[in-house]
């Protein structure tokens, strides 16, 4: 045989190899879910006081922006994540944009934020009138880079009066955002550091990351201020819904203030002293979340155990399964793989797909994106190597059959 038809049977040969693993990962995930029907990428589970709390609701006609169950959805949070303050909004974009705004973020600044990361990152950025710079993030947790961050400060940051200027643009830079990218834990202590010696404010994007710890702490409870997510696709779901965390008192107050209207406590007058935001989380959203929050210990452990079975799963074969990195416990809100290249990737998606088994790419760089292609970023070797191998396999809890029948 020629040198180039052995080549081209070894190709077809990893091609059979590659076929071969999709198919036995579909039957592994079947096996696990024990259905033949279509398996979805994330699955809320209801298996606690969630319709108890919904009827309670309706029974007692506070399903709007007054009710208990939002001060209790509050305080459930603040003590399950050790923040001192939990404000609950309509969604975590809207909180992360009362974050970004409390700590400052205004017209014609920059926030320093990782490219990969879903959109809502970025937006909250932009309704602030500021921009993001884009520096890239570590292939261990996906999440911003302190090395990279400290490069490129050395090089671009400036200590002013007036906060870190961008020898660049000239411009502020008044935050740095990084995200816990799929829940496994950004590297924060050294980029809290970083950002205290340039005087940039750091806020946590933890929208993914509830019931995750970076050195047995909470994700977000680092930072100045973070966010929660609990939209129908995380780990625990109100519908939608965001939290805001601080351990600062006064933002905690502006931040309930500013999302319920801006409106001067008086028993009937309609006093508003400033621009405020119809944020509020309605009482309807809070029963599910407590309902769900009294949940969050067995999912977590059902999440986990699933993971575990992935790890194993994929520790004989060519593929990387993400684990929590070191001195991190992950939720494993969505379990990903690195495949070896963007053809593999590909493959591997159309033939999961196919086959009834949900899968998706990682997301694509956000600077690639048409509103942000024109801001500024750093060297990105790590989010583009990622944006081409990386892919969410399917990460819903199945909790044991024991758990629905009561
Ligand atoms: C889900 C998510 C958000 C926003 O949450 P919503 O509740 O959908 O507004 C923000 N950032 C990241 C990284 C997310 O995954």
């Amino acid at each position: 045989m020629t040198v180039e038809r052995l080549k081209q049977a070894e190709s077809k040969e990893q091609g059979k190899i590659s076929g071969d693993y999709c198919a036995e990962f579909v039957d592994f995930i079947k096996q696990y879910y024990q259905t033949n029907k279509t398996i979805a990428l994330h699955e809320p589970c209801f298996i606690g006081n969630e319709k108890k709390y919904l009827v309670d609701t309706i029974d007692s006609t506070f399903v709007s922006s007054v009710g208990e169950y939002v001060d209790h959805f509050e305080t459930m949070c603040a003590d399950f994540t050790g923040a001192k303050y939990a404000v609950a909004t309509v969604n975590g974009t809207a909180a992360l944009h009362i974050a970004l705004q409390l700590v400052n973020v205004g017209m014609g600044e920059e926030v320093i934020t990782q490219p990969l990361s879903f959109i809502a990152t970025c937006n909250a950025i932009t309704y602030c009138g500021a921009m993001p710079v884009f520096i890239d993030v570590d292939r261990t947790t996906m999440g911003l880079s302190p090395t990279k961050l400290a490069e490129w400060l050395a090089l671009n940051g400036e200590k002013s009066d007036r906060g870190c200027i961008n020898r660049q643009s000239g411009k502020i830079i008044r935050a740095c955002l990084p995200m816990h990218t799929f829940g496994h834990p950004v590297d924060i202590e050294p980029i809290m550091e970083v950002c205290d010696s340039y005087g940039i404010v750091v806020v946590e994007d933890a929208a993914e990351a509830i019931g995750s710890q970076y050195k047995s702490k909470h994700a977000g409870t680092f930072g100045r201020a973070s966010i929660l997510s609990f939209n129908g696709n995380k780990t625990i779901t109100s519908g939608g819904g965001g939290m805001l965390l601080t351990n600062d008192e006064q933002l905690a107050k502006r931040a309930k203030y500013l999302t319920t209207t801006a409106k001067v406590g008086h028993q009937w007058d309609y006093y508003h002293n400033e621009l405020g935001f119809n944020y509020r989380m309605p009482n309807l959203n809070a029963a599910l979340g407590c309902a769900q929050m009294e949940q969050l210990p067995v999912i977590l452990q059902a999440k986990r155990e699933l993971a575990q079975l992935y790890e194993a799963f994929f520790s004989n074969k060519h593929i990387t399964f993400l684990t929590e990195p070191d001195n991190t416990l992950s939720n494993y809100w969505l379990n990903a793989v690195i495949v070896s290249d963007k053809q593999e990737r590909d493959e591997f998606l159309n033939r999961t797909n196919h086959a009834g088994v949900a899968t998706r790419p990682i997301w694509r760089l956000i600077n690639s994106l048409p509103m942000y292609q024109h801001c500024q970023t750093g060297n990105l070797d790590n989010a583009s190597w990622l944006a081409d191998r990386v892919i969410n396999i399917p990460s819903g809890a199945r909790l044991p059959q024991s758990a629905y029948d009561s």
